[in-house]
């Protein structure tokens, strides 16, 4: 079978002397793994064409009951040197492609997940506040992948949890009062407040949202004890250590 769609190039393997394994996260099969032969062999047909982050329109063969497809034909459409030349902004949308691999493992909504990475991945390099597109990326990823946290209803007694604030990451949300027991712990105003606006408003108002300084780090590490709680094979989010270094001027 052979089949094309666009894709994003989420994660590069060297693969022998000559050929890459790319993970992509495309528009109509979400995530895939494929083999590009060839790839590194200067002034081959693929060179320049699969760099990490960039957006690509692929066409792949796929043969039954195997898991790596193989590259026959790409068609950049996105080359993504914005990304590539700010380390900032690439170190977030290397933490956003850990989210997707992490979350994603078949049976999503694929092109929501593929235009969300198109938004973020495109917003990235301009925006003032990285960590506020990050942040409303992983909350809208989290709903995709059908872990959406519950920030209206109590989820013990499903009636509306008023403002108590107390939450259980393992039973998805938000308590009432009367509901909550020793263990649980509490949801900051300032988080709350910004899913919600998540919710309401959507990316672009989203992003431009400011909390207090270092509130959108907080927020971050909240989704993720929120996903690790749900997520069977876990997340790893090395880009990070990344991230905490450029922040602190190491290097
Ligand atoms: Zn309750």
């Amino acid at each position: 079978m052979r089949l094309t769609t666009p894709s994003w190039v989420l994660r590069r393997v060297r693969w022998s002397e000559s050929s890459l394994i790319l993970t992509l996260y495309s528009m109509d099969q979400g995530r895939i793994s494929v083999i590009a032969r060839g790839a590194l062999r200067p002034g081959g047909r693929f060179q320049g064409l699969l760099e990490l982050l960039s957006g690509v329109e692929v066409t792949v063969t796929r043969r039954e009951g195997r898991e790596l497809d193989t590259l026959v034909d790409a068609t950049l459409f996105e080359p993504g040197t914005r990304l590539r030349s700010d380390p900032d902004a690439f170190a977030h949308a290397c933490l956003l492609s850990e989210w997707v691999l992490g979350l994603f493992m078949g049976g999503e909504s694929s092109s929501s997940v593929y235009n969300l990475l198109g938004a973020a991945f495109a917003m990235l390099p301009e925006s003032r506040s990285r960590w506020a597109v990050t942040c409303v990326s992983v909350e809208s990823m989290l709903n995709l992948a059908g872990h959406a946290m519950e920030i209206d209803d109590c989820v013990r007694c499903g009636m509306p949890a008023g403002g108590s604030g107390h939450w259980s990451h393992r039973d998805g949300g938000i308590l009432c009062s009367g509901c909550s027991a020793p263990g649980d712990i509490v949801i900051s105003p300032g988080i709350l407040e910004f899913v919600k606006t998540c919710r309401r408003s959507g990316f672009e108002t989203a992003s431009r949202v400011r909390l207090w300084k270092g509130g959108f780090r907080t927020c971050h590490d909240f989704m993720r004890e929120f996903a690790q709680a749900h997520n069977q094979s876990g997340l790893k989010l090395r880009s990070l250590g990344v991230l905490e270094d450029l922040e602190n001027g190491v290097g």
